[in-house]
């Protein structure tokens, strides 16, 4: 397996706020959070960007029905919520293991420029 900080949490040699997890995902709150609720759905097997996803495209469908789920459940569905993933430098990727932040629980900036 490829070595990231999310690798390690996936092998719990490092801790984290774990939220969700199933055979194919782990979902944990972000350590820096950038809204009240923040946290990242990542997959188990190895994708390092949104570039490498043609080996499986399953994976976003995966995490972004876990993260739709986790929404709802925290009662986000209604006022709504933000999921996004940062691919390489412009971007603003700074972990290389794939990932969706979920970000809600306030009404968030817009995009656009
Ligand atoms: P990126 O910038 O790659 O899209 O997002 C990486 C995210 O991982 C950032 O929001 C950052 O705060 C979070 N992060 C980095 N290191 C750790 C860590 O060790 N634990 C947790 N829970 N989050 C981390």
């Amino acid at each position: 397996m490829a070595d990231t900080i999310f690798h390690k949490i996936i092998r719990r040699e490092i801790p984290a706020d774990i939220v969700y997890e199933d055979e194919h995902l782990i979902a944990f709150k972000d350590i820096a959070p950038q809204a009240p609720v923040h946290v990242l759905f990542v997959p188990k097997r190895d994708v390092a960007t949104l570039n490498d996803l043609p080996e499986d495209p399953a994976v976003v469908g995966r995490l972004a029905t876990a993260a739709a789920r986790y929404a709802k459940e925290q009662g986000l569905a209604d006022e709504g919520y933000r999921l996004v993933m940062n691919c390489n430098d412009h971007g603003g990727q700074t972990v290389f293991q794939l990932h969706l932040h979920l970000l809600g629980g306030a009404q968030l900036g817009r995009f656009g420029t």
